[in-house]
C-alpha cells in the first residue's frame, strides 16, 4: 500500500495542517510505504516573494521532521526536484475538461480572497492529480478542503486509463471525520493563505495572542455559553482527554466562566501539546544542511518511482 500526501509551503504550518493531513499521513509511516512531499511548484500560485518561498520551504521541512516525519521510513521531497510532474500535468491536461476546473470550489475560494486568477491557480487541480498519479498511489490522506480535488484525480485517472490503456492506480482519498476541518481563529476554515492560522512552530507571543482573539459571542461572563459551533470547543477537543473536555463544555454550559478564562485554559492546553514537537523542531533547526540532505536524498528515491509511470504515460500516449 502507498500511501502520498504533501503540503504548501505558502506560508508556515498550523494546526489545521498537523490535523488534519500531518499526524495521520505520519501514522501511516509505520503500515506502509509513505511519501510526502513540499509541493513548492504549487505555491507559487500564491507566493510571489522568492525570498519568502526559500524560507517557507525549509520552515515546511523542519515542521514536518518535527511532527514526526522519519526519513528513514518514508520518501520526503521537493515537488520540484521531480520535474517529471510537470510532464505529467501536461499528458493529463489533454482529458481534463475545463469545466471540471471551472467547478473547483478552492479555485473560487481563492479568487473571492483576491487571489489573482492566474491560469497555475486554475490549474492546480491537474498538477495536484500529476503528484498523485505519478507516485501510484493508493491513498492520500488530507482534509476535507481537498476531497473534490481527489475526485478530479480519480476522474482524469480512469479517463486517461479508459482513453489509453491501464496506466494509473485510481487512488482514494483518506478523510477523518473529527478533523476534516480545524477551524481558524476566525471561524472560518485555517489556511496559510486566510491569515487566521495557529502556528505550529511560530512566536510564541503571537500564538498567545491568536488564542486570545478567537471569535467568540458577546454573551457575558455569568451566562451559558453555546458550545454549538463554538471554535474553543473545536480546537480544545484535538488536545484533550475526553474527560477534560467534558470539563470544559460543562464549565461553558454552566456560565460563570468568562471567554478570557476559557482562552487561556485552551491556551494552556495547546502549549502543553505541542512542546515536545517544539523542542524537536528547536533541535532540527539547529543542525546545518539536515534538512537540505534529508531532502535530497528523497527526491532520488522519488524520482527513481516516477520514472516507470512517467514512461508508461508517455507509451500509452504514443511518446515513445
Ligand atoms: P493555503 O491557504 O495556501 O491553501 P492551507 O493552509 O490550506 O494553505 P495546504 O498546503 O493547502 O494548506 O494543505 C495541506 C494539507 O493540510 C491538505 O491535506 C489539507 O487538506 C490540510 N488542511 C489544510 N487546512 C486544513 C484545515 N483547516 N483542517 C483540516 N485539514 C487542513
Ligand atoms: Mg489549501
Amino acid at each position: 500500500m502507498r500511501i502520498l500526501s504533501g503540503i504548501q509551503p505558502s506560508g508556515f504550518l498550523h494546526l489545521g495542517n498537523f490535523f488534519g493531513m500531518m499526524q495521520r499521513g505520519i501514522r501511516w509511516q509505520e503500515k506502509g510505504e509513505t511519501f510526502f512531499f513540499i509541493a513548492d511548484f504549487h505555491a507559487l500560485t500564491s507566493v510571489g516573494d522568492p525570498d519568502a518561498l526559500r524560507r517557507n520551504i525549509r520552515e515546511a521541512a523542519l515542521a514536518f521532521l518535527a511532527c514526526g516525519l522519519d526519513p528513514k521510513r518514508a520518501v520526503f521531497f521537493r515537488q520540484s526536484a521531480v520535474p517529471e510532474v510537470l510532464e505529467l500535468t501536461w499528458l493529463l491536461s489533454t482529458v481534463t475538461p475545463v469545466g471540471l476546473l471551472e467547478r473547483c470550489h478552492s479555485y473560487k475560494d481563492k479568487l473571492a480572497k483576491g487571489i489573482a486568477p492566474t491560469h497555475a491557480l486554475f490549474a492546480y487541480p491537474v498538477l495536484m492529480a500529476a503528484d498523485i498519479l505519478l507516485y501510484q498511489a493508493d491513498l492520500v490522506p488530507v482534509g476535507v478542503d481537498q476531497k473534490q480535488h481527489l475526485e478530479v484525480t480519480r476522474d482524469l485517472a480512469v479517463k486517461f486509463n479508459q482513453t489509453f490503456g491501464p496506466v494509473f492506480v485510481v487512488p482514494k482519498e483518506d478523510i477523518a471525520e473529527n478533523v476534516a476541518i480545524i477551524p481558524g481563529i476566525d471561524g472560518q476554515k485555517m489556511s496559510k493563505s486566510y491569515g487566521n492560522t495557529l502556528e505550529l512552530f511560530g512566536d510564541r507571543e503571537e500564538f498567545r495572542r491568536r488564542v486570545m482573539s478567537i471569535r467568540t459571542d458577546s454573551t457575558p461572563v455569568d451566562q451559558p455559553k453555546p458550545v454549538a459551533g463554538s471554535v474553543l470547543v473545536s480546537l480544545y477537543r484535538l488536545v484533550s482527554e475526553p474527560q477534560e473536555l467534558e470539563e470544559f463544555i460543562a464549565a461553558m454550559r454552566r456560565g460563570g466562566v468568562g471567554y478570557a478564562a476559557l482562552k487561556k485554559e485552551l491556551l494552556s492546553k495547546l502549549e502543553r501539546f505541542l512542546a515536545p514537537f517544539r523542542e524537536r523542531y528547536e533541535e532540527l533547526k539547529a543542525k546545518p544542511g539536515l534538512v537540505e540532505e534529508i531532502l535530497e536524498e528523497g527526491a532520488c528515491t522519488a524520482r527513481a518511482a516516477a520514472a516507470p509511470t512517467l514512461e508508461s504515460a508517455r507509451r500509452a500516449v504514443g511518446l515513445l
